[in-house]
């Protein structure tokens, strides 16, 4: 045993700490589909050399403390849902597991916040909010594995964002403990908005882990609407239904969730030819979610669409977390998957998913399937999500990757909405341009991580 493990060992106690390959290999990217990849191929994939599973803010600054006098490297894990690898350990890497920091400590009635730590899984918090009548409206696909700290430290977003924004817009306050071992809380006292300097939770939401481990949130939290309105309409084709959305939301119609399926995607999910729109609205007064539905539902009628009912809306309700499912059947038919989540303003929408498409189908035949939607619908613009299903090969897989990324810069697009850089856009990050350049970030990486003890491999490549 190393010594910096025995010292752990000795100062959190034996039950912190685990050197055990077998729950090691459980902690080791468990979903980012290219490890998935190798590990099914029954390739090397990297691992850490323990685990540690603080229970306070105290215990893990005690840990960062402890890597820092060993020059030792630690990865901030929540629920291990990353897709980008951004969890990625080295042979010296400690995890930091802060699943059992999963405490909702006060729900506050009047201010309409919750505290919670930050391994809490959303799920689990929105149960317990749901016991009181309070709501997040935070429903990423990963619901039921992603915590609040990873949700925070990825810049997570969920199906609801077009009403209710993404975590960024949740988050009110941070305690954060830094990569010296400093417990702080970003901000002393919670005010609707504050000028008194900049905003500094914004450096640490989608910093994945590299300037400190999130170990408490303040999050906003809503009543529950207790009134929606939802259904699927059926246009042409992609463009025609982004389009439509457009339309709705210049003219202040604000959906809480927007997604427009390409004709693959509709083929596929809720067999039908053209393209699908989901909408759904919700709010506290009948009339008003009545009024909006109907304007909505006119509006997108006006522009050619056909009113599907709310079937296609409770088929996808249905079944958006059923992709172990969906896995499983790829796996037993030798193929494989990559998901790809970019962000485009209006004008170059179009342009990137015909660009991102046609570099696929260039591909050839290896690839079996790719389609698209469009959701999480902002001012200016919206995010694109490609699914791409192919031949089990993980060369293919990076020709894969390279193409979208690739495309997707050409047409000027960002190349992550919500999923992050982790290790797999790593080599992009320079060139993104919705993203913050390099030299910057590194330049507060040195000041905050002197010594380069947290997550030190996202953002770098993986070879
Ligand atoms: C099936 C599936 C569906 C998904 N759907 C969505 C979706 O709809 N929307 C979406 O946004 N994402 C989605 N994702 C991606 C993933 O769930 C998100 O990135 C999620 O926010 C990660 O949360 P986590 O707790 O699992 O974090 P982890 O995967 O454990 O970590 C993610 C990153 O955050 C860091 N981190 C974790 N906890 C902390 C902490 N307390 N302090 C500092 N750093 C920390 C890690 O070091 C890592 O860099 C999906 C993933 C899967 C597998």
């Amino acid at each position: 045993m190393s010594r910096i493990i025995e010292e752990l060992e000795s100062g959190l106690g034996s039950s912190k700490v685990s050197i055990d390959g077998e729950v090691i290999d459980r902690y080791t990217a468990k979903w980012w589909p290219y490890m998935l990849l190798l590990k099914r191929i029954g390739a090397e994939t990297p691992r850490a050399q323990a685990i540690v599973f603080p229970e306070s803010s105290e215990d893990v600054s005690y840990i960062v403390k402890t890597a820092n006098r060993y020059r030792a490297c630690l990865i901030p894990f929540g629920g291990g849902s990353s897709v980008t690898g951004a969890i990625l350990p080295r042979g010296n890497c400690i995890i930091v597991s802060l699943e059992r920091m999963n405490r909702v400590l006060e729900i506050n009635d009047e201010d309409l916040y919750v505290l919670v730590e930050s391994g809490v899984v959303i799920a689990d918090l929105e149960r317990r909010l749901s016991e009181k009548g309070y709501s997040l409206r935070y429903f990423p696909q990963s619901y039921h594995l992603a915590t609040v700290g990873g949700s925070i430290s990825s810049m997570g977003t969920g199906s609801h964002s077009t009403g209710y924004g993404g975590i960024e817009d949740l988050v009110l306050n941070l305690e954060l403990v830094s990569p010296l071992g400093d417990v702080f809380w970003v901000r002393g006292v919670l005010a609707p908005r504050s000028s008194m300097g900049p905003d500094l939770k914004r450096l640490y939401i989608g910093a994945e882990g590299r300037f400190g481990i999130v170990t408490k949130a303040v999050l906003k939290i809503f009543h529950t609407p207790p009134y929606s309105m939802s259904g699927g309409f059926e246009v042409r084709d992609l463009e025609t239904g982004v389009k439509a959305v457009r339309k709705l939301i210049s003219k202040g119609i604000t959906p809480a969730l927007a997604r427009v399926s390409d004709p693959v995607e509709s083929r596929l999910r809720f067999g039908v030819d053209g393209s699908i729109i989901l909408l759904s609205f919700e709010g506290y007064d009948e009339d008003v979610v009545e009024l909006l539905w109907r304007k909505a539902k006119n509006s997108i009628e006006g522009e050619g669409g056909r009113f599907l009912g709310d079937e296609p809306y409770r088929r996808w309700i249905e079944s958006r977390y059923r992709y172990e499912e969906e896995i499983r059947m790829l796996d037993e038919s030798n193929m494989w998957f990559e998901t790809f989540d970019i962000s485009a303003t209006w004008s170059r929408i179009s342009t990137a998913y015909r660009s991102v498409m046609k570099g696929l189908e260039d591909l050839g035949s290896d690839i079996v399937v790719a389609f698209a939607h469009a959701s999480h619908f902002y001012h200016n613009g919206a995010a694109l999500y490609f699914t791409v299903v192919f031949k089990k090969d993980p060369d293919l897989y990076w020709r894969i990757v390279e193409t979208v990324m690739d495309k997707a810069l050409e047409s000027g697009a960002s190349l992550s909405h919500h999923h992050g850089v982790g290790v797999m856009r790593s080599r992009w990050l320079d060139m993104d341009p919705g993203g913050t350049p390099r030299k910057i970030l590194d330049m507060i990486k040195r000041a905050l991580d002197p010594s380069n003890i947290i997550n030190p491999y996202a953002w770098s490549g993986f070879e």
